[in-house]
């Protein structure tokens, strides 16, 4: 994951040496001082200042951008798209450090400011976009373009910056932008109450049990729901809350099979239950809306809208390629998936048909017969500190980058260490390394980026963290992590390498701001590394022996690494599937239910499992804009970064091949979105992405 909070949109130059005057005395305003090129004043930070400097920056970015749409001399890439990477960089120094207090340091406070501040964002980054003598002047350029010198990056940002704002609105006349902005706004509306309705049916569709009925239920489950239910004034009784982290091990682990089909229904029920929460009549007037919008901005459909926008995909018709490339292969393992599980339900139970209620119970049994890995066996070999050192390890062995602890920095929290990052002995930047849970943190793992990389009016260096919520070992013992967390510290590594190995020159071209289903890719990549021979024998040792992690235990994650790929996979495909062609429909009055109905036939879509999230419950497309006709993303990122890593492999040097990591480094790692991804992957790899890695890596039949 990557976060993107809110001012983060409009950053444009976070370390741009240029401050409003008006707000010296407001932390998040000030310009950063201190070593490394300034670091973020997170000693000073009052959560009284955010909604102060959000007002200040937005007013101090719109006046910038009113400067520049009113100069007088004839528009040039200098003093126009240039000059527009200089805009905004209060915003962009208070966006960084806003984000660190909403993941990390959350409080009443903190969140009731997040509120009063959201929509209003919205509106600031919508009036720049469509601001009509900027694009004039933007537009200019734009036409002008092939006859001026331009570097291939500043090609590229001019194309990026001129498309962003057609694809705003910023070429419809007033009556269309009028249009424009109601449509956003009723959006907007719709989008909160759908995101209600789930809240709601999740809070409220709770499960009371006794103990007579939790057979099968291991321990720590059948406390969690104790747990659950004690606050929920039902002391003695056990709550199964209708939530994804409660629901997976329920159905996984419990014996009562017509307890599993209520939870089943009451979790892939959500927001579709025929009254005042239901979403369906929602859907329908969502998509009627942005088949407007699309309209209005000169598209065909919504997803040809977004996809045009800030896709390597291109167009609804490449994701939709990839998709049905991969879905034989993956309901054909469901189906030899189905088979294992059906011939031992037949052998215990008389007339059991695998159903979706179904699947995670029997694949369990399949889980414990076939593969017998333990995981808990693992975790004694899995030392926070030691996985960091692996980490730096392997950023030294790939790309030649050196990590130093440093002292002189100030956190936000006395557990953030920070740390220097040079290639020989040029700098290139800071990584605060920030992953133990304290209340008011998110849970799961991110990468965020304070400061981006740039050149443009002096070189900038890059500073990013790596942030988790791993449980703190006891005092004066190692904080010891699952295989799960240990991938995940890798994966959110390889996005913070994307930021510190980026060298471009425009900030909004750096790092890891790329397209929405290119930017999963080096984080994905590097999951990789950590079942390396290398980095498991120098790092994953015994917190007590020392003794490294045995041979017949990596060979058994190994091997459980294909299990319930089918499932994982279709579920996930069928929802990705869905969302593509529900954009693509004619919107006029789309039946949620019976278009999911229908198109999952067609799909072939195999009886024994559902969609990962059903359309009256998902949140990805209905709460907001840009995920929406994008779930295809994760598959997409999928199959390139295992075709990425088979690249590795099959080279002579393996995972750390010299060759492979300096074309890695030189075509994805180093140029952000500076060349167009497309371009870039080809030049790494010599040719498209192949889906065939990527099918092997999930264990899938050929077809
Ligand atoms: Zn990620």
């Amino acid at each position: 994951m990557r976060r993107r909070t809110f001012l983060a949109a409009s950053v444009a130059a976070a370390a741009w040496p240029r401050a409003g005057a008006s707000q010296i005395t407001n932390s998040l305003l000030t310009p950063w001082t201190g070593p490394y090129g300034g670091v973020p004043p997170f000693d000073r930070v009052k959560v009284a200042e955010f909604v102060p400097a959000a007002e200040a920056a937005m007013a101090e970015e719109w006046q910038e951008v009113e400067t520049l749409a009113a100069d007088t001399a004839p528009p040039t890439f200098d003093n126009t798209i240039a000059a527009l990477e200089a805009t905004g960089s209060a915003a962009g120094r208070a966006a960084a450090i806003y984000s660190v207090w909403i993941g990390t340091l959350s409080t009443p406070e903190v969140r009731a400011a997040d509120r009063a501040l959201r929509p209003r964002l919205a509106g600031h980054l919508d009036r720049i976009k469509q601001h009509s003598a900027l694009f004039r002047r933007v537009d200019a350029v734009y036409q002008a373009r092939h006859a001026s010198r331009l570097t291939v990056e500043q090609m590229r940002l001019t194309e990026l910056r001129w498309s962003r704002m057609v694809q705003s609105g910023a070429q419809l006349e007033p009556p269309g932008k009028a249009r424009l902005a109601a449509i956003n706004a009723e959006l907007a509306g719709c989008y909160t109450i759908f995101a209600q309705n789930v809240l709601v049916e999740e809070n409220d569709h709770v499960l009371y049990l006794k103990e007579a009925d939790l057979s099968g239920l291991p321990t720590d489950l059948r406390a969690s729901a104790a747990t659950a239910a004690a606050a929920r004034r039902r002391p003695g009784d056990f709550a199964i809350l209708n939530i994804r982290s409660a629901v997976d091990p329920f159905l996984t682990s419990s014996d009562r099979r017509d307890l599993r089909e209520r939870v089943w229904r009451s979790f892939y029920g959500r927001g579709d239950n025929g009254d005042a929460r239901d979403n369906n009549g929602l859907i329908t007037r969502i998509l009627r809306l942005r088949a407007e919008r699309a309209k209005l901005l000169g598209y065909a459909t919504h997803a040809h809208w977004n996809l045009d926008k800030s896709s390597m995909a291109g167009t609804p018709q490449a994701a939709l390629d990839l998709m049905l490339r991969v879905w034989p292969s993956a309901i054909a393992r469901v189906h030899e998936e189905v088979a294992e599980m059906q011939a031992i339900a037949d052998r215990e139970t008389v007339g059991v048909q695998i159903a979706p209620w179904d699947y995670r119970y029997y694949a369990e049994k399949v889980r414990k017969a076939r593969y017998d890995l333990d995981l808990n066996e693992v975790k004694p070999y899995l030392q926070l500190d030691r996985m960091r050192e692996a980490l730096h390890w392997v950023a030294g062995r790939l790309y030649g980058l050196r990590f130093t602890q440093v002292f002189d920095v100030p956190t936000q929290h006395p557990s953030v260490t920070v740390y220097e990052v040079r290639r020989g002995a040029r700098p290139m930047g800071l990584w605060y390394f920030d992953t133990l849970a304290r209340p008011g943190k998110t849970s799961g793992a991110w990468m965020n980026t304070y400061r981006a990389q740039q050149t443009y009016g002096g070189r900038v260096t890059a500073i990013v963290s790596n942030n988790a919520s791993f449980v703190p070992g006891a005092p004066d013992q190692p904080t010891l992590i699952s295989w799960a967390d240990a991938t995940t510290l890798f994966h959110e590594f390889g996005h913070a390498l994307h930021g510190l190995n980026s060298e471009v020159t425009y900030p909004t071209l750096s790092g890891v701001r790329v397209f929405g289903d290119y930017v999963e890719f080096p984080g994905l990549l590097l999951e990789s590394w950590l079942l390396s021979p290398e980095v498991l024998k120098r790092f994953a040792r015994h917190h007590v022996t020392g003794a490294p992690l045995p041979d017949d235990l990596i060979a058994k994650i190994r091997r459980a690494s294909t299990f319930r790929q089918g499932f994982n996979v279709t579920e996930l495909l069928a929802s990705a599937l869905i969302d593509m062609k529900l954009h693509l429909a004619d919107a006029t009055d789309i039946d949620p239910k019976a278009f999911e109905r229908e198109e999952l036939a067609r799909l072939g879509m195999p009886k024994e499992l559902a969609m990962r999230h059903r359309l009256p419950h998902f949140q990805h497309l209905f709460t907001s804009d840009s995920q929406s006709a994008g779930y295809y993303s994760y598959i997409w990122s999928e199959v390139m970064s295992a075709d990425a890593a088979e690249a590795f492999v099959q080279a002579p040097g393996g995972l750390y091949d010299k060759g492979v990591a300096k074309r890695l480094y030189d075509h994805v790692m180093s140029v952000g979105n500076a060349v167009d991804p497309k371009a870039g992957y080809r030049a790494f790899r010599g040719r498209d992405p192949d889906v065939s890695a990527y099918l092997k890596s999930k264990g899938f039949p050929a077809t």
